[in-house]
């Protein structure tokens, strides 16, 4: 269900002070093979997964839009302009995570508007039984990351993958012990002290999106440091 992301939404130190966090099961990250990662924008996978994608020292990634939307109003970039910034983005964050030779699939959807079915069929034919597909969460709250959510679980229904779902803006609308979440799915990952400061860098390499583009307000940064807070944990959260 699509949720409003506005305001400044919940606090980390909010999240912070939930005990149950510290009681979830931790991941184990017994892979045999990279996990496909699927990405509605670029930095969504950053935000979400650089620290298991730095501990694994692996990943194939599926990035679905270019994410030319995230500024409509912006007097200063045009969306290609955007979608090419966005692009070098993940690149260099990927970079900075030791995975500058990742396998890289850019599908190139519309940003708004990505088509679930086509996108099912391109997860299908990557995945495999038993294969992790970490995806958006289905009720993230967000058209598009519900929308890569819904076709990473049909795709890993189809082929026996193991399906992963990670919360991007559910930290935003979300509050501790929210019965709209299906908290007794979710799992830690604990992040080493390294893949802690890699996930920190990589954060680091989407300047189109942590920093204004300019001083109108339709060139706000999307991820200001209250967003990016709930992003510098020593763990990540994926719903098994
Ligand atoms: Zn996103």
């Amino acid at each position: 269900m699509v949720r409003p992301i506005a305001g400044e939404g919940t606090a980390e130190q909010t999240w912070a002070a939930w005990p149950a966090m510290a009681q979830w099961p931790v991941l184990a990250l017994d892979v045999t093979e990279p996990p496909l990662i699927v990405a509605p924008h670029p930095d969504d996978e950053i935000l979400g997964l650089a620290g298991l994608m730095a501990m694994l020292d692996a990943a194939e990634l599926v990035a679905v839009t270019d994410g030319e939307a995230s500024h409509p109003r912006s007097t200063v970039h045009t969306q290609p302009e955007l979608a090419g910034i966005r692009r070098a983005e993940t690149a260099e964050a990927l970079r900075r995570l030791g995975l500058g030779d990742a396998p890289v699939t850019r599908l190139g959807q519309p940003d708004g508007k990505i088509d679930e079915e086509a996108l099912a069929a391109a997860l299908t034919e990557r995945l495999a039984p038993g294969r992790w597909c970490l995806a958006t969460w289905r009720e993230d709250g967000h058209p598009d990351h519900e929308a890569v959510g819904r076709a990473a679980a049909r795709a890993c229904e189809a082929t026996g993958a193991v399906l992963l779902e990670y919360p991007i803006w559910a930290w935003h609308w979300a509050t501790p012990g929210d019965p709209r979440v299906p908290w007794d799915r979710a799992h830690r990952i604990e992040l080493s002290p390294a893949a802690q400061a890699a996930k920190a860098a990589a954060v680091a390499a989407f300047p189109s999106q942590i920093a204004p583009l300019g001083p109108e307000p339709g060139d706000a940064a999307i991820l200001p440091p209250h967003v990016l807070a709930r992003f510098a944990r020593p763990f990540e959260v994926v719903l098994r």
